[in-house]
């Protein structure tokens, strides 16, 4: 199958879940996560329409990147992996938006880098909702800080949050990890009221559907647009 015919079908189910829920499929962004994938498939991405990126590690999106943005200015570039403090100066200027915020030591470093910006930084803050590998803030009170010390730089501009729900067939687990976000929303928006915290950036490629009706605003999609990757798949 071509990336063309993937996209369809992921938009179709998306379509679906909109139905489903009564949602408005406007209210969603798509992101292709581009990690692993070399510049020939950004460039299929890209030629379906597709302008808002996702990568994981600030080295490959550098490289891939850096490049790609000159010629083609309407690239939207999100960091959604975990990020290094000996990272945060590059990730402060290559990216449009940090979404794997998840520590009080990040939100220092990205905010010191990001004065330097003509437009703020936009950030969205991760929370720990279920799944294995442990990053995120562990629990609503650490994250009510983290909003709280983020809106207090200039150079950082909250727009919501992130999580990714545990790998696993159990639906219902999912569907919780989800509504952990949405609940965390809820906090911060009675917290922080004049603060944006509208971008619920939750659902990867095999839960997408629900993050749909549990309310997402942004889908970060890569494995079911591009196949399966293998391991070890580096460039290809
Ligand atoms: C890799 C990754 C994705 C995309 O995962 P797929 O299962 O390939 O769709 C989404 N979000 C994050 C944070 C990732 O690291």
């Amino acid at each position: 199958m071509t990336f063309a015919e993937r996209l369809k079908g992921i938009e179709e189910r998306i379509a679906q879940a909109c139905l489903r829920s009564g949602r408005n499929r406007a209210e969603i962004r798509l992101m292709v996560v581009s990690k692993f994938q070399g510049i020939d498939r950004i460039e299929e991405a890209w030629e379906q329409g597709i302008r808002l990126f996702g990568e994981s590690r600030v080295q490959e999106a550098a490289e891939k990147f850096s490049g790609f943005k000159e010629t083609h200015p309407e690239l939207e570039l999100h960091m959604i992996g975990s990020l290094q403090r000996n990272k945060a100066k590059i990730a402060a200027s290559l990216f449009d938006c940090v979404q794997s915020v998840d520590r009080e030591s990040i939100i220092g470093e990205l905010g010191k880098y990001a004065a330097e910006r003509k437009a703020p930084l936009k950030v969205l803050l991760e929370l720990h909702t279920g799944e294995e590998s442990k990053t995120g803030f562990p629990d609503e009170e650490s994250l009510l800080r983290g909003a709280e010390q983020a809106l207090g730089f200039p150079g950082l501009a909250p727009a919501g949050l992130m999580t990714m729900a545990p790998y696993t067939g159990d639906t219902d687990q999912v569907r919780s990890s989800f509504r952990a976000l949405v609940h965390a929303q809820q906090r911060l928006k009675k917290e922080f009221p004049d603060s944006d915290w509208s971008c619920l950036s939750m659902g990867m490629s095999n839960d997408f559907e629900i993050a749909v009706e549990e309310g997402a605003a942004l889908l970060r999609i890569g494995s079911a647009l591009f196949g399966e990757r293998r391991q070890g798949d580096g460039q290809q």
